[in-house]
């Protein structure tokens, strides 16, 4: 195994103080003690439970982070067999309440912020990005029940889900609706018994969907009702377990099963299953809320799961980063470029970190991880905002996290991929070679560009749905808040010019979307989201650029106070990123503009089936 494999690069971010400086400088993160929600909590807690992440993580997530990729799960004999330390995951998670730690106390959990719940799950899938989804999902799942089932129901299942003695699923993608969930076809037909269904149909690439670490599954599924409208409207939740429990707390086949595992490129510890519901026709499940709501109750546990890939994206990418960095601090190659006058010495080899091509490669890797991280956390604290705060701050909160999701999941997965894929180069050959981490944290990111709606299905929430919601509030809202950042800027005179830059591509944006709106208020939808992927890139790469000004900014105030909580070359590495990302990065905005302005529409055609390819 090679030197970056055994070193734990994964957990640098933390150790560095990069995490700590995220949570309590930029974004403020104690205020949110003032919340009686979390009044329990203080500063000195939340660090002991990012120690306790980081001491779980090199205990039992990043020993087996090769391993799983090497020995992944599989289908055999009717069941789907994964790697022993999952079973380990579930009991720890339950035993030290991790899988409840976010829910309230009256429902068995922790009431701990989402924010440093989220801080802890950044270590956890930098040290191996196959394990967290397990458990994630398994409280998604039940805080969707938290949410909106029954008592009965809540009494059933939310207490062995959150002791991690059953898994949680999120069942939505059948075979012909993927990206799209109006064209689900599973069914529900009512019992003699009031919110009891039988359920048929199938469920493909469920995550965890089946596994050796729990014994039953609770899977939230989505399903149609007989006689329910067509679409989106028609759609219901059920809770259709594995194993139904009984009266007498004996658990009985409840005929859903899993008939196959799909073998992947990446994440191949972490099962993806193939589910058929009803194959003796006796399958039942329990209906959630109400009837045709069920979309509308997913979207809670689709949300936090969206913010949840975003976060496995930059922390997946954060590990690939300090693995480059530690190849770069020691690989000897070539000749370091000289300044006038100097002579070259043909014998001495230099480290790779002097080229500045490869510093540029690394800065870049900063600057989407740690900008990456910035947004995430920033919209964990909009979350807690938005559920403790019942004034309009709150409500504002909730807004700003509604447009800020398909951001904070898109960025980090795309431009985390381009990381990555920048780490495995600094790396040379051995970039591409197995005894090298770089490829694997290559294969594994690449599908969070995918799960959890592709990135096309993102970028029109964002400019078909997010931008124009309550008549264009959030993303003022949004805008108020780059301003008073770059207000900030102003302040410091090594900073003035970034913020001078940031108003003027905050224009930029505000002047595309004006161009687009035009087509939307003209009912021309196909040329207002035709190409919505691109209005993406441009508005993330400035919502990276506010996190960047914002960090520069906290860190050029610890600078001038002469604050040691971390040292000046911290602070400045900080600084010196901003500037990176603004030189490298920002100037893709105007690129952007151009072709989202453009009058020339290549890729709509008025025959849909012009041959031109
Ligand atoms: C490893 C893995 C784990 C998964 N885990 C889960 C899970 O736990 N639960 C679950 O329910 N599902 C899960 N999924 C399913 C996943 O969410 C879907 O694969 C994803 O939403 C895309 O659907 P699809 O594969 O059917 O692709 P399609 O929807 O067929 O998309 C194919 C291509 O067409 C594009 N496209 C589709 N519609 C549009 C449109 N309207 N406009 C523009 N472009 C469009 C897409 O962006 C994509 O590029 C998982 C998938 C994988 C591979």
């Amino acid at each position: 195994m090679s030197l970056i494999f055994k070193i734990h690069c994964y957990g640098k971010l933390y150790e560095y103080g990069t995490l700590r400086f995220l949570l309590y400088s930029v974004h403020k993160a104690e205020e949110l003690f003032q919340y009686e929600r979390y009044a329990g909590y203080d500063r000195t807690a939340m660090d002991i439970l990012l120690d306790a992440a980081k001491d779980w993580a090199d205990q039992d997530y990043y020993p087996y982070f090769k391993e799983m990729d090497e020995h992944p799960a599989y289908y055999k004999d009717g069941k789907v067999h994964t790697h022993p330390i999952v079973k380990k995951i579930f009991k720890k998670g339950g035993e030290d309440g991790w899988i409840g730690a976010y829910f309230d106390a009256e429902d068995g959990g922790m009431q701990m912020p989402y924010t440093f719940y989220n801080a802890a799950i950044h270590i956890f899938q930098a040290a191996n990005n196959h394990l967290p989804g397990y458990i994630g999902l398994t409280s998604g799942a039940a805080h969707l029940i938290s949410s909106f089932g029954s008592d009965e129901l809540k009494k059933k299942f939310i207490p062995p889900m959150l002791a991690g003695e059953w898994s949680g699923t999120m069942a939505l993608t059948e075979p012909q609706s993927g990206s799209s969930l109006s064209h689900i076809l599973t069914s529900a037909h009512p019992t003699d018994q009031p919110g009891l269904y039988k359920i048929k149909g199938q469920k493909i690439f469920i995550s965890g969907g089946d596994h050796e670490g729990t014994d039953n599954f609770v899977h939230l599924t989505l399903a149609r009702i007989e006689g329910a409208p067509e679409g989106t409207k028609g759609i219901s939740l059920f809770v259709v377990p594995k194993l139904m429990p009984q009266a007498d707390g004996s658990l009985v086949d409840n005929d859903v099963h899993a008939v196959a595992d799909f073998q992947k490129m990446g994440q191949r510890g972490y099962s993806t299953v193939h589910l058929v519901y009803g194959e003796q026709d006796h399958c039942y499940g329990y209906l959630v809320g109400e009837a045709h709501h069920g979309l509308k109750y997913m979207f809670q546990m689709m949300n936090g799961a969206r913010i949840d890939v975003g976060l496995s994206s930059a922390s997946t990418a954060a590990a690939a980063y300090y693995a480059s960095l530690q190849y770069a601090r020691e690989r000897l190659q070539g000749a370091r470029l000289l300044n006038a006058g100097e002579k070259p010495d043909s014998k001495e080899q230099t480290l790779i970190i002097h080229h500045p091509d490869v510093r540029r490669m690394l800065l870049l890797q900063k600057a989407v991880v740690e900008g990456s991280l910035s947004l995430l956390m920033e919209c964990s604290k909009y979350n807690d905002i938005a559920q403790s705060d019942s004034s309009e701050k709150g409500k504002d909160a909730h807004l700003l996290l509604e447009l800020l999701t398909p951001i904070a999941k898109t960025y980090p997965a795309e431009m985390g991929r381009v990381a990555i894929d920048n780490g495995l180069q600094v790396l040379g050959g051995y970039g591409f070679c197995t005894d090298f981490p770089l490829q694997q944290y290559l294969r594994d990111v690449r599908i969070m560009a995918i799960y959890e709606g592709t990135t096309a299905i993102h970028s029109l929430d964002l400019l078909g749905r997010k931008i124009p919601m309550e008549n264009g509030k959030a993303i003022k809202l949004l805008s108020d808040r780059v301003t008073a950042t770059i207000m900030q800027s102003m302040s410091y005179p090594e900073l003035a010019p970034y913020g001078k830059v940031l108003g003027e591509k905050a224009g930029v944006l505000q002047k595309t979307l004006e161009y687009l709106m035009g087509y939307a208020m003209k009912g021309d939808i196909r040329n207002y989201l035709a190409d919505a992927n691109i209005f993406m890139e441009l508005a993330s790469t400035i919502v990276i650029a506010y996190q960047w000004l914002k960090m520069a900014v906290a860190a050029q105030q610890a600078l001038n106070e002469g604050d040691t909580t971390y040292s000046a070359d911290f602070y400045r590495g900080k600084v010196h990123t901003m500037k990176f990302f603004f030189k490298y990065e920002l100037p893709k905005v105007d690129a952007r503009k151009e072709i989202l302005m453009s009058d020339d529409k290549l890729t709509i055609f008025e025959d849909e089936n012009e041959v031109i390819f």
